[in-house]
């Protein structure tokens, strides 16, 4: 059985998702703004930071299916739900679990650039900075983190541990 290591704690989560809220919420006064969460994995991030917003927001979803390991995504990508709500000349922000290579949310925001929106910003909760292989501005990032596969919170191994509360390294 895999060992799981506490890397953040409810409050220490609690803490991040209300401070990113609050700079949204300044940034995005006055607009029209639609979150965009990117499934399975960031609904429990996404709906906690709605919840934290004090600005109204519309919200919809992507899902893309990644082909790779278990543990690490290969790079080809295949959007599987595409949006529903019409962002044209709306401001969009990509609300993403975890961020690696950066390959998932290049390709999710070249397909919601297709529509015309006013602008696409990213929000995630985990950059996993060090290992980006493909260029992506990520506007607002609650926390970095260097190694390690990260479960619960949302986050999945095979399908399991999204429904823990806290985050914890995987190890094998
Ligand atoms: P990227 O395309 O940036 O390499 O990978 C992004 C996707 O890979 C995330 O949406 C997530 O599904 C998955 N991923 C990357 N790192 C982790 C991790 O540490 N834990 C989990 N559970 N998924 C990860």
């Amino acid at each position: 059985m895999p060992e799981l290591i506490p890397v953040l704690k409810k409050n220490d989560i609690n803490n991040m998702v209300a401070q990113v809220a609050r700079r949204i919420s300044s940034d995005y006064q006055d607009h029209e703004l639609i979150l965009i969460g990117v499934l399975k994995g960031a609904f429990v991030f996404l709906s906690d930071l709605m919840r934290h917003l004090s600005i109204p927001v519309q919200v919809d979803f992507v899902r893309v299916a990644s082909y790779g390991s278990d543990t690490s995504s290969s790079g080809r990508i295949n959007l599987t739900k595409a949006i529903e709500i019409d962002v044209k000349n709306k401001d969009i922000l990509v609300v993403e679990d975890i961020v690696d290579t950066g390959l998932t949310l290049s390709y999710i925001i070249d397909y919601l650039k297709s529509f015309n929106p006013k602008t696409v910003r990213v929000c995630v909760l985990l950059d996993k900075r060090e290992r980006r292989q493909a260029k992506v501005k990520i506007d607002y990032a609650c926390h970095e983190v260097t190694e390690g596969f990260l479960v619960g919170y949302g986050l999945d191994y095979n399908e399991g541990y999204r429904d823990l509360p806290e985050i914890y390294h995987l190890q094998f």
